[in-house]
């Protein structure tokens, strides 16, 4: 279950924000391709444009070159010089001709358009020495440019870019000519304006070797102003999308936050709620770094929370339980926690370093809980359930292993623990420990077999007969329930009847007493024994039932049992609100002809209220009156009093649990009529009893 919880938590915990990530990863890689393919672009686009305007230079300067060797011009060589460019001319051995400017060629040599048919020869570069441009653009954009040129001149037709060069119009206006071409090309009075520059050198064939011209490729102010607009617009683009995508992923978060939020987050207090508690409990108890560290889980209830409800109103019930939590809250130390569970219980995670300063801790807050109202005084109960630090012992030596640590089962430990002390109005501390984990099991078991141990007849009855204490006749007994179980062995009834009073199997536990106890009654005196009355425990969750004098006579005249030989004894606590019907049920019993007597008189608070209003015949003083010291003779004061009183309501006295002969000399000297006790008789099997009743002879005492 807590697995099944802890999963439910981390999927809504990480649902969706994976497919955000994931979007946005994909995102950022298409996003920084197209950066590079843009900018690859829009560098070739430059390179395009500045190496073919430094290739028309060049091929007009080898023109000239080869028209000023031809005339023999030595004009157009000066305007050669005076492009500014540098430029080599070595013979077909590879010897400098001539050399204007330096020489700075570097090693590597490539062609800028394959050597195709179509093309019958391409631009051929020698890479200059100066490679700082080069390993810029190299670091920034990690292109070889050397491949871009290369790339550029693949679909560039190399005719094309050969320039229009008119000999005729040399002749006429060399200067002219020249000068224009050159301007096509590499513009010196653009030199200062060059912010990057990579040089390299064109090679041209000329008659009687090879012209090796130094060209550049720029990029001046303008360049640049369009490259990082360009750029701009990009990373604008960029930031727009990213933008959009981080608040997506930011908006979720939130969002599931918020979810998170919801799910933990109690309506009431408005702090931590039970999820939050189990799963935040489990997580912090579990982790390794805790191991070491002894904690308590509690589980404290706010008692009578609905009766303050009911006296006030639920918002101001809702209001107290705001405060406690407050409380609570306020009282943990680091690596503590606590969380409202539901109506008026609040679970808690503290440390627990031993089981007194724990206790005094916990007591110390119930405490401060039963002030938090200046006009009322709260009760509150705590359950405690330890959580042993890693490897210590259980009770069969198995270390435990905080890592497999179940929080709800820890919890449920601690309310059980809490559940012993339902019933009491007043604050207090209940430990869990290993006998109340025995006592669950046993409660389950004896549950579980109920039905079958009712169909199988495994309950027996037994009797304890009473006796007239003057002349030591019998003159009735009390039926007793015993459980012979195959599994369990002989169970005593303090051990099954709170329970099936609890679960309300005690309804058919009287009614199986009271037809066995007519069945034997009818039984043994077919058989011709004197019979004196049995009673009969009836308990008050079978009296609240309206036609209780009916089931019980009908019972009893299903097995031919005289009426008068059945008395039915109802405990104090039996004796309900409802007073008209309690009277009603008693006069019909009297009525049908049973006895009624009331059971334990004097361990209670209303017994002589009850006996106000209540038409009963019997009055069994309870076995607490012969219990202790005489308390210099104060006790046979009031049993003595107890017993006139019930002569004067015309009720017989019975008294419980006597088991010594004064006590009997006593009673008797005080007109008590019947006694019931170990002096005389221990609750015993059918037949023992049977033994007891026949006799004509008084029985004599046990011991
Ligand atoms: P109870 O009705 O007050 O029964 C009297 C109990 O006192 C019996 O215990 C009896 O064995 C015990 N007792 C009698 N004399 C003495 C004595 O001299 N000394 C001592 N120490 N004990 C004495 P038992 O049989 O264990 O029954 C316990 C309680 O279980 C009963 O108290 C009754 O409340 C309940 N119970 C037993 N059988 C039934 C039943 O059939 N139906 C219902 N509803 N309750 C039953
Ligand atoms: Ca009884
Ligand atoms: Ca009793």
């Amino acid at each position: 279950m807590q697995n099944a919880k802890s999963k439910r938590f981390r999927e809504l915990k990480r649902s969706h924000s994976w497919v955000a990530i994931i979007l946005f990863i994909v995102v950022f890689f298409i996003t920084a391709g197209f950066i590079v393919s843009y900018m690859n672009m829009f560098l070739s686009y430059i390179m395009d444009s500045k190496i073919t305007s430094e290739y028309k230079a060049a091929s007009y300067m080898s023109k000239a070159y080869e028209l000023a060797v031809k005339e023999n011009n030595n004009e157009i060589i000066a305007f050669l010089v005076e492009s500014g460019r540098s430029y080599v001319i070595k013979d077909s051995d590879g010897n400098v001709k001539y050399q204007y400017g330096e020489d700075t060629m570097g090693t590597k040599k490539g062609m800028l358009s394959p050597d195709t048919p179509d093309v019958p020869h391409g631009i051929r570069v020698v890479l200059d020495r100066d490679s700082a441009a080069l390993d810029f653009y190299n670091g920034i954009f990690s292109i070889n440019i050397f491949e871009v040129m290369k790339d550029l001149r693949n679909y560039s037709d190399i005719d094309e870019l050969d320039p229009y060069f008119d000999e005729e119009m040399v002749s006429d206006d060399i200067h002219a000519t020249i000068s224009t071409g050159f301007k096509v090309g590499y513009d010196m009075s653009m030199d200062n304006m060059d912010m990057l520059y990579f040089p390299f050198w064109i090679e041209q064939d000329v008659t009687g070797g090879t012209m090796y011209i130094k060209s550049f490729i720029t990029m001046n102010v303008r360049d640049v102003i369009l490259f990082f607009t360009f750029i701009s617009i990009g990373a604008v683009m960029i930031l727009t999308i990213f933008g959009m995508m981080l608040g997506n992923i930011i908006s979720g978060i939130v969002r599931r936050n918020r979810t998170l939020n919801v799910f933990f987050t109690d309506v009431v207090t408005r702090g931590h709620n039970w999820m939050w508690f189990i799963i935040r409990g489990q997580q912090h108890l579990t982790r390794r770094k805790n191991h070491a560290v002894r904690y308590a889980i509690v589980n404290m209830v706010f008692v009578h929370y609905m009766n303050y409800c009911v006296c006030h109103s639920v918002e101001e019930g809702e209001r107290k339980l705001r405060k406690v939590y407050n409380v609570i809250r306020d009282s943990l130390g680091k690596k503590e926690m606590c969380a409202h569970c539901n109506q008026a219980e609040f679970a808690m995670i503290i440390k627990a370093p031993d089981d007194e300063t724990l206790k005094q801790r916990v007591q110390s807050l119930i405490d401060e809980l039963g002030r938090i109202d200046s006009e009322h005084t709260f009760a509150f109960q705590a359950g405690i359930f330890t959580v042993e630090p890693d490897g210590t012992p259980d009770k069969n030596g198995t270390p435990i292993r905080r890592k497999k640590f179940d929080i709800e089962s820890a919890y449920n430990n601690a309310c059980t623990a809490r559940a012993e002390l339902e019933g009491n109005d007043d604050s207090g501390i209940a430990f869990f420990d290993d006998k109340l984990v025995e006592d669950q099991k046993w409660i389950d078991l004896v549950h579980e077999h109920q039905q079958s141990a009712l169909a199988n007849e495994e309950f027996m009855v037994y009797y304890q007969p009473k006796y007239d204490p003057r002349t030591d006749e019998l003159r009735g007994a009390e039926a007793l329930i015993r459980w012979q179980s195959p599994e369990f062995g002989f169970v005593p009834p303090g051990k099954i009847i709170p329970i099936y009073e609890k679960n309300g199997f005690i309804t058919e536990i009287d009614h199986y007493m009271i037809q066995h106890v007519a069945r034997d009654q009818k039984k043994w005196l077919d058989k011709g024994c004197k019979c004196v009355p049995v009673s009969v425990n009836v308990s008050r969750a079978h009296f609240i039932e309206n036609d209780l004098a009916e089931q019980i006579r009908d019972l009893v005249d299903s097995e031919g049992a005289p009426h008068d030989l059945i008395e039915i004894e109802l405990t104090e606590s039996a004796f309900f609100d409802d007073k008209k019907a309690m009277i009603s049920t008693i006069s019909r019993l009297k009525e049908y002809g049973f006895a009624v007597s009331m059971d334990d008189f004097g361990s209670g608070y209303s017994s002589l209220n009850s006996l106000k209003d209540m038409p009963l015949d019997v009055l069994k003083l309870d076995a607490e009156f012969f219990r202790g010291s005489n308390d210099n003779g104060r006790g046979e004061i009031v049993v003595s009093e107890a017993i006139k009183l019930a002569k004067n309501l015309n009720m017989r006295t019975v008294a419980e649990g006597v088991e010594v002969r004064d006590q009997v000399d006593f009673l008797a000297s005080q007109g008590c009529d019947m006694i019931q006790g170990y002096y005389y008789a221990k609750p015993m099997p059918r037949d023992e009893y049977e033994t007891r009743m026949t006799p004509a002879e008084p029985v004599q005492p046990e011991n």
